[in-house]
């Protein structure tokens, strides 16, 4: 075997490597501009002829396979052991080199980074510590400083930085560096090539120390561009929400101007309407109706006072024994059966035809107020039947019809019957309360003899 240990020098030494490449040989190499570490050696070889598109490398004492991947320009991890640990000398690693239409060959120490949700280039120069200009510099088919598909591929020179160019149809490492005015023997040494012939279209070389200043400027430029057509979008966009917005109020407004003409319309209809001016009509009846009943209520109540009167004056010369208190009513005029007092323990406040306050001086009082504490039972004077349960004309009230008689019980906070029962003397009726006309808790009790209004002391034990 023959060996042969050099680092190559200007393109002699370019030449050289390339009159060699084909023979096996043994070719040492500085890792690119990595000072701080000592030199490696790396012997690249040919590939084997049994196995096309790999080649087998002996590690020597303190070599990483991560080195051997950059040398040879494929990822780390394809070598299939752990990049960073030093693997023990004599050690060989099969390192698959790209083949085929879609092979590609990057420079040593350019990393291929997948972008992450987020990231722009400025965000991943910041990460790798590498200026922004580097990084667009080693990226010259980006089009944009920002919008990176997750997983796009951004290479990240690690070693040398520079211009990463990939040669096109017609294009050679030569007319490169000297296009760039880059040294060729520079560029040789960083891109690890014995050989022109190592690479062709479709691969890519790093041309060091040159920077894509231009290229930078016209993404920085672009980027203002995209910026201010952003700008200029939102603001039609407000524009054309508050033309939207403006159109929406007029458009409520007239429509709530209509609705009221529409309402004030069908109020005029409704004005001029058979049916209105025969409910006026009904109404006006009905007050004419509770007028007139309320003039013959009082006429009857001085017909009935005056016979009173009459009473009282004749009583003193009859024998009393038919006599009732009040002198209004006999029992005899009664046919509804025994009497009782409608609850056991009360004050008589308010009697019959009394006009102590002032509902009762606007209207005739044509019962007792028996006054007790709220919620007290009330029980049925008489056996009868339910007419009424519920409100009415005395706040929450209850009509009992017995015989030719109807009592009434008034201004309760509850009812315990409904209409239609059948009720026996003594049976729970109601509670006290003060619903309706009322200043305090209180049962008005009333009974109607013929539709009259009779002192129900008369008919009482
Ligand atoms: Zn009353």
């Amino acid at each position: 075997m023959v060996s042969s240990l050099f680092r190559p020098r200007g393109l002699a030494a370019l030449a050289l490597a390339c009159s060699l490449s084909s023979a096996s040989a043994e070719i040492s190499l500085l890792p690119p501009l990595d000072l701080s570490s000592p030199a490696l050696t790396f012997r690249l070889q040919p590939e084997s002829s049994n196995e096309r598109g790999v080649v087998h490398v002996t590690l020597q004492q303190g070599e990483r396979a991560r080195d051997v991947a950059a040398a040879y320009g494929v990822g780390a991890a394809e070598l299939g052991v752990d990049p960073d640990r030093p693997q023990p000398a004599g050690a060989v690693l099969r390192v698959p080199l790209r083949s085929g239409p879609q092979a590609r060959r990057l420079p040593p120490g350019v990393q291929v980074y997948r972008a992450r949700a987020g990231d722009t280039l400025e965000k991943i120069a910041r990460r790798f510590q590498m200026s922004s200009l580097a990084l667009v510099s080693a990226n010259l088919e980006r089009q944009s400083l920002d919008d990176l598909s997750i997983g796009e591929e951004i290479f990240v020179p690690s070693m040398s930085q520079g211009l990463v160019v990939r040669l096109k149809d017609g294009q050679d490492l030569l007319q490169l560096s000297r296009y760039y005015g880059a040294d060729v023997v520079e560029v040789a040494r960083v891109n690890a090539i014995n050989s022109p012939t190592e690479v062709g279209v479709g691969d890519y070389v790093l041309l060091p120390g040159v920077q894509a200043t231009r290229h930078m400027n016209e993404l920085l430029e672009r980027r203002e561009r995209a910026q201010e057509n952003e700008r200029r979008r939102e603001a039609l966009a407000r524009y054309e929400r508050y033309v939207a917005y403006q159109k929406g109020v007029e458009r409520r407004r007239l429509q709530a101007k209509y609705e009221a003409q529409a309402r004030f319309e069908r109020y005029q209809r409704w004005l001029r309407s058979p049916e209105r001016v025969a409910l006026q009509e009904k109404y006006d009846r009905q007050a004419r109706y509770q007028q007139d009943l309320a003039r013959r209520a009082q006429e009857k109540a001085a017909a009935l006072a005056q016979a009173e009167n009459e009473k009282a004056v004749t009583s003193e010369l009859q024998d009393s024994a038919l006599r009732t208190p009040t002198g209004v009513l006999r029992r005899a005029a009664f046919h509804g059966g025994d009497v009782s007092w409608p609850m056991r323990n009360f004050r008589l406040t308010s009697r019959f035809g009394e006009r102590d306050i002032e509902f009762h001086q606007q209207f005739f009082h044509g019962g007792i107020d028996l006054a007790a504490p709220y919620g007290t039972p009330i029980y049925a004077a008489t056996a009868g039947v339910i007419h009424q349960s519920g409100h009415g004309d005395y706040g929450l009230n209850v009509w009992v019809g017995s015989g030719n008689a109807m009592l009434i019980y008034g201004h309760m906070s509850r009812t315990a019957v409904t209409s239609g029962q059948r009720v026996e003397r003594g049976q729970l009726l109601g509670y006290v309360g003060c619903t309706g006309v009322c200043t305090g808790p209180h049962l008005h009790f009333e009974v109607r003899i013929d539709n009259t209004p009779v002192d129900p002391i008369g008919l009482l034990p």
